[in-house]
């Protein structure tokens, strides 16, 4: 008989773990509090960037170079294709050195990355206020994710090889004795058990794993959709990739579902909890900050009239590196936690790395960054 495990949180990381666990020969059930993919979740967007820029950080370009040709597998295996690869542009505003790392950092990685002058912005993308920028790159390995699509393919995938997927399953009480895990309880007072247990419940995870007061900080990030006011055609994705202005926080992307295009911001938002129902929707100060940042940067989106709000949430570490790891003091009970807002990208790698972490106590990829005893 297969070993088994029970995966807490069908989010892109439970998933990917999931399909890793099962291609390694354990059977494997996913709990998720809700339907799967829901819109509370981080991964229950429309859409998530795939950047390779990463600063001075080469660790980050390097895996999410690793993680390029596990999406496509994914895409072609589901034949969905919900990774777009219609680049990726970063906008320097000032010299303060993000920007210059990333071209540094792709060329050692030997990525293919154009600089481009004010001139070739005002040409390639005529709507952006070229003035307001010293330079762009633009790396065409990148693109977009369709989040919840991706969530859904892998997850088919997954249950295709014999997945066991159980949504509206709340996890509310973690039994353990002496160093192990010995079953889960749900909400319906129903007892869960297996050989071991991975938790991937998303922002939910300080909640659940209060016992291991993991350092996890939920904060509450406001998005907002919006629909052109004039000349569409040219916020198509074939046209206008996905962008970043590093210095402002904010980035988007290019139209999408019913002709609305998505502008965010990348900063922590206030401290939350998710699920607060009063805190559904975005503020009358985070519209007119995006209005500021669209006027000074694409100044015919500032004028927008149809727009529509979402709010999720960031679980962040204070360094902003994962928690990829086995939970301490536990030999059966591992934990993904704390993407701090940027983990979708590596959800295929991560998976895997779990995976084999859970079955052979380690994984190609070096999870050294992403350990609990760090803090
Ligand atoms: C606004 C925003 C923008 C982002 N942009 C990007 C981006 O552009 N690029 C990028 O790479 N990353 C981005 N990220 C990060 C990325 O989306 C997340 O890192 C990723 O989706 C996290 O997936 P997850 O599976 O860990 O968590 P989630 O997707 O939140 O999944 C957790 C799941 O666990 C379930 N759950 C929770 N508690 C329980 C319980 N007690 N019992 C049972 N089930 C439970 C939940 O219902 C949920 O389905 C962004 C995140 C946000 C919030």
């Amino acid at each position: 008989m297969n070993e088994s495990v029970i995966v807490v949180g069908g989010g892109v990381m439970g998933a990917s773990a999931a399909l890793a666990l099962t291609r390694l020969g354990r059977q494997v059930t996913v709990l998720d509090q809700s339907e799967i993919p829901n819109r509370q979740s981080a991964s229950g967007d429309q859409l998530r960037t795939f950047r390779l820029s990463y600063g001075k950080d080469a660790f980050y370009s390097s895996m999410a170079l690793k993680s390029l040709p596990l999406w496509r597998e994914l895409c072609e295996q589901s034949s969905d294709q919900f990774f777009q690869q219609n680049g990726f542009l970063d906008l320097a505003v000032q010299a303060h050195g993000y920007e210059e790392h990333c071209a540094r950092v792709l060329k050692d990685l030997e990525i293919p990355c154009a600089t481009l002058s004010k001139e070739d912005i005002r040409a390639r993308f005529p709507m952006m206020n070229s003035r307001a920028f010293r330079f762009g790159l633009l790396h065409k390995e990148g693109g977009m994710l369709w989040a919840i699509r991706a969530v859904s393919a892998i997850l088919g995938l997954a249950q295709r090889r014999g997945v066991k997927v159980r949504p509206h399953t709340r996890i509310v009480s973690v039994v353990k004795d002496k160093g192990a895990i010995k079953g889960l309880k749900d909400a319906a007072g129903r007892a869960w058990t297996a050989d071991s247990y991975l938790f991937a419940p998303g922002a939910w995870t300080p909640e659940l794993l209060k016992a291991y007061r993991l350092p996890l900080k939920v904060t509450l990030q406001q998005q907002i959709y919006i629909r052109p006011p004039y000349n569409r055609g040219r916020y198509r994705p074939e046209h206008f990739p996905p962008f970043f202005v590093p210095s402002q926080g904010f980035y988007g992307f290019p139209m999408h579902i019913h002709g609305f295009m998505k502008i965010a911001e990348s900063r922590k938002g206030p401290t939350a909890k998710p699920g607060d129902a009063a805190e559904r929707e975005i503020t009358p100060q985070f519209e007119r900050k995006v209005r500021a940042f669209l006027k000074r940067f694409i100044p015919e989106l500032a004028n927008f009239t149809e727009s529509e709000g979402h709010v999720s949430y960031y679980t962040s570490t204070k360094d902003e590196d994962f928690i990829v790891d086995r939970l301490t003091g536990t030999a059966n009970g591992f934990v993904m936690a704390g993407f701090s807002g940027h983990g979708f990208k590596f959800a295929p790698l991560l998976g895997q790395s779990m995976a084999q972490l859970m079955v052979g106590g380690k994984s190609d990829l070096n999870l050294h960054r992403f350990r609990l005893n760090r803090f």
